[in-house]
């Protein structure tokens, strides 16, 4: 049977990558449908209730310059907000915020269903439909065919999905949800690389059953954080505190005595787990030396008891579980709502897709998520919201966009994706980008926005928003560069006052702003600026304070972006570039890079098979 009505783009999965990609395609006028297996599990979080931290707190502000929901949801549904590395350089400073699970999901949803051009429909999708080598739509379980000209499938942990609970495992999306089986064989009929990952999550408690008097409290920050460009601290809800407490011996020794039932020890599992944040058992093995680790406690909404232990992470068997939790202080008595679990599930090698995340093998399918291997909430919005920009500009017959690594964190993901595959759960760090003090969280919207609106992604009220802080910048700058201050004057004798150093010549308010010491709360004091927004006035110290720095990676990004971008004609034969080896030749082949900035960063492709590759590029031409 098929839907009565054909689509510009069709998104399979209501996750962080669907959502993003379903309402950036709408946004750009692309008539969009969100097909997912249950319309109450839209945005939902499977594992930790909190958004951003480091690295993935720019990857939010990024995709809110773009005109994504990440950040406004969470600035709705946030219950604690932190800057992470707030005394640190401004680089790799970054949000982060504890959520009430319900209030996220429902913004989420609220976002979806308000949006135009989009449309939901509540179905698991068992097949795709394929004419040659394109898909032109999808099937769903109760036969029911949907027609579109591009599919962006973000299917998160459902592929072929099986859950372990010590030595017992059975099939399941993630707790409470069916696996993706008709789909996941479907694919694997299909000529990508496919492999298994895994990733765990600890079990809930009864927060009724703690002895919050026995633990660490954990305060939000003050003033408080406020996600969004667009948001404001008015829409947050009521703020809680968090609490800290510790694994000790007699924990790891409980867990140690659980080893030979867990599946990962006893291979049963064979998915690769993320590194950075591995199980209890993981971490009791690894670092064995220590006989401490410390656990966050974190609340799981305003209107729930349900408590997040953020640190134990765990596959070992239910038993296991109860007795080890029971050992930490004010735990003694902690009742288990839900057990904890690892799920193994299929993923596909990025290195098969495009910059644009169109897959290679077929065209008009586009992969977003943890499906690309990656692992996270905002690495998945952040790859979904390009998969479905992309997709509603290939049915609009329109060239494909994606940030460089120079322009943006997604940029960065997005091109280690692709270009060097993941054999692990890819998880986002600001020491992935080479050129992290251009790509700060502060600036995400100055460094996106203006082509997000020419992409279509950024409505009206938002580009207002931003050309009047764009406005007010360069506006504070002017005033800042033309008011004096005169040595062995008040005004000198008051910055001495505020800085403890003494002005020994006439200084420009700027100049004085690239010092160190001088702060610009206290520096606009000395101009006749009535009020000042906080983010005009960051912005304007931190390009201050940083220029020098700034311009020189910027100069450096100039002389690299010359054969960065250079494109790789599809039609390329490596075969006949002379010097190049086989096994380069090969590699280049199987990979076909884009650009030969993409080909410099595959493994094992050379300098000096680039500089053959360029001679052959020049000679063609
Ligand atoms: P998901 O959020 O999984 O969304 C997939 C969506 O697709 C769901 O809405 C689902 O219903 C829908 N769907 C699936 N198949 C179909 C189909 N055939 N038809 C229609 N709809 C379909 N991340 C971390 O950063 N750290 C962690 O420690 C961590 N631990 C995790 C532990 C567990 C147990 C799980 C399940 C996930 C964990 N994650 C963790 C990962 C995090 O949940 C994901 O990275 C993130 O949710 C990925 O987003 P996504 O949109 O790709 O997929």
């Amino acid at each position: 049977m098929k839907f009565q009505k054909d689509f510009d783009v069709i998104v399979v999965g209501g996750g962080h990558a669907g959502t993003e990609a379903a309402l950036a395609a709408a946004r750009t006028g692309a008539q969009t449908l969100l097909l997912s297996q249950n319309i109450e599990t839209l945005g939902q979080m499977s594992c930790n209730p909190a958004i951003g931290g480091i690295g993935k707190g720019h990857l939010v502000k990024e995709v809110d310059a773009l005109g994504g929901i990440m950040a406004q949801a969470i600035d709705k549904g946030g219950i604690q907000f932190r800057i992470l590395n707030a005394s640190k350089g401004p680089a790799v400073r970054a949000t982060r915020a504890q959520a009430d699970r319900m209030l996220y999901k429902q913004a989420v949803r609220t976002a979806l269903e308000n949006q135009p051009n989009l449309a939901l429909f509540q179905q698991t999708v068992s097949d795709l439909l394929v004419e040659g080598d394109r898909v032109v739509g999808v099937k769903t379980l109760m036969g029911l065919e949907f027609n579109a000209r591009a599919v962006v499938l973000t299917a998160g942990t459902f592929l072929g999905g099986r859950i372990h609970i010590g030595l017992e495992n059975y099939s399941g999306g993630r707790a409470g949800d069916a696996a993706s089986i008709a789909l996941a064989d479907r694919l694997r009929e299909l000529p990508f690389r496919v492999g298994r990952l895994k990733t765990g999550t600890p079990a809930r408690i009864d927060g009724r059953t703690i002895d919050y008097g026995k633990l660490q409290e954990q305060h939000g920050d003050t003033p408080l954080p406020v996600f969004s460009f667009m948001g404001s601290r008015e829409q947050h809800p009521r703020q809680i505190c968090c609490h800290i407490t510790r694994t000790n011996a007699e924990t790891h020794d409980i867990i140690r005595s659980g080893l030979d039932r867990s599946p990962m020890y006893s291979g049963i599992i064979e998915g690769v787990g993320p590194r950075y944040c591995p199980s209890i058992e993981d971490k009791v093995v690894r670092f064995a030396e220590r006989d401490s680790h410390q656990i966050f406690v974190e609340p799981e909404g305003l209107t729930t008891n349900e408590v997040y232990p953020n640190g134990i992470s765990t596959s070992l068997p239910f038993d296991i579980q109860y007795r080890f939790i029971r050992t930490m202080l004010g735990f003694e008595n902690a009742e288990i709502i839900r057990p904890g679990y690892a799920i193994e599930y299929d993923f596909f090698d990025p290195r098969d897709l495009k910059t644009s995340l169109e897959t290679k093998h077929m065209n008009g399918l586009f992969f977003a998520g943890q499906i690309n291997g990656t692992t996270g909430y905002e690495e998945a919005a952040a790859q979904g919201l390009i998969a479905g920009l992309n997709a509603a500009r290939l049915a609009q017959g329109l060239e494909s966009w994606c940030p460089g690594r120079e322009e943006a964190y997604i940029g960065v993901m997005i091109d280690d994706l692709i270009t060097r595959g993941t054999s692990e759960p890819y998880r986002m760090f600001t020491s992935r980008a080479e050129y992290r003090l251009q790509l700060r969280e502060d600036n995400a919207d100055l460094r996106l926005t203006e082509q997000g609106r020419a992409l279509g992604l950024v409505d009206d009220a938002r580009w207002r928003r931003f050309e009047e802080k764009r406005e007010a910048i360069t506006n504070l700058q002017g005033k800042l560069a033309k008011k004096w201050i005169r040595a062995e004057t008040d005004e000198a004798a008051l910055a001495e006052q505020l800085w403890g150093k003494k002005l020994l010549k006439e200084a420009s308010l700027m100049e004085m702003l690239r010092r160190p010491e001088v702060d610009v709360d206290n520096l606009l004091r000395f101009s006749d600026e009535a009020e000042v927004d906080e983010q005009v006035a960051e912005q304007v110290a931190i390009q201050a304070k940083y220029a020098g720095y700034i311009d020189r990676q910027q100069t450096e990004i100039n002389r690299t972006q010359r054969y960065e971008h250079l494109k790789l004609p599809d039609n390329v034969d490596y075969s006949l570039v002379s010097g190049l080896s086989n096994e380069v030749s090969e590699k280049l082949k199987r990979q076909r890079p884009e650009t030969l900035g993409q080909a410099s960063r595959i493994p094992g492709i050379t300098p000096a098979a680039i500089s053959l590759l360029l001679v052959h590029l020049k000679k063609k031409s």
